[in-house]
């Protein structure tokens, strides 16, 4: 469970992110959109504990991230917009490390195998991070989230550079990984994945939530009923005063 309380960051006198609260619960995707700018990559460094909130408070699976770092951590796997990997590892001995780091060789034994055939990594696991191409970079920065059994997932953008095939595995794995209980916020441009892939959505424009609920909610709450979520998202961002939140 995460849950984000009143979180704002300011960036020397710029309020990019501006007291924003949401929950993601055990058991749901949902989606974080904005136009370019809004402050999501921002409010996601924050929740994954790279840059320190101005003010606000961030639980995971009800652990302060401020005050109980190593507990709040434990539970969270964050794959960032642009991963950065150990290079001059290969492929299957840095999955193995990122389970050796947190303690879960039994799912390495267990299911490493099958993840790096699931993302066509299985044949260049003896190669160095170094040689894969951009998208497979991107590849094995997701097994190594979900190799370590977090159970409040964070991806930024994960879908820019991976191919339909890696695209659908990846979908796959992440309603597995719902199915099975975890948390999931995924940043995303691309609104037509997540409008079919989400169970709910909060879309930010200048570091505000502007509307927060699943599809139907925020077509009936905008009054624009059967319109597509690009048509919402459209109109939301460009009437930043509009305030359509779940109840
Ligand atoms: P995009 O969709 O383009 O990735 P985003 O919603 O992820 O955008 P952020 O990267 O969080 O947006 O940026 C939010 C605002 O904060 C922007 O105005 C950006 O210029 C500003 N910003 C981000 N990082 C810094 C920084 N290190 N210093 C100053 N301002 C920053």
């Amino acid at each position: 469970m995460l849950e984000v309380i009143d979180l704002i960051k300011d960036y020397r006198g710029f309020r990019a992110v501006s007291g924003i609260s949401f929950q993601v619960r055990p058991g749901e995707i949902v989606g974080l959109l904005g136009p370019n700018g809004a402050g999501k990559t921002t409010a996601m460094r924050c929740i994954a504990g790279i840059l320190r909130p101005s003010s606000g408070t961030i639980l995971i699976n009800d652990h302060d991230l401020l005050h109980d770092q190593a507990n709040a951590k434990r539970g969270l796997a964050f794959v960032p917009e642009v991963p950065s990997l150990y290079e001059l590892l290969t492929v299957e001995e840095h999955l193995k490390f990122i389970a050796m780091c947190f303690n879960s060789m039994d799912e390495f034994d267990r299911i490493g195998d099958d993840l790096l055939k699931r993302y066509d990594l299985y044949e260049k696991r003896n190669q160095f991070v170094a040689t894969l191409s951009k998208g497979m970079k991107q590849k094995l920065a997701v097994a190594c989230a979900l190799i370590h059994r977090a159970n409040v997932l964070l991806l930024d953008e994960p879908l820019i550079g991976i191919d339909p095939r890696g695209a659908h595995e990846f979908k796959k794995e992440l309603s597995r990984a719902r199915d099975d209980g975890s948390a999931i916020l995924i940043s995303t441009h691309l609104l037509d994945t997540a409008e079919r892939f989400c169970d709910r959505v909060i879309i930010l424009a200048r570091g505000h939530i502007v509307a927060e609920g699943t599809i139907a909610e925020l077509r009936e709450r905008a009054n624009m009923e059967g319109a597509t979520l690009e048509a919402i998202f459209l109109r939301l961002t460009e009437e930043p005063d509009v305030i359509v939140q779940q109840s």
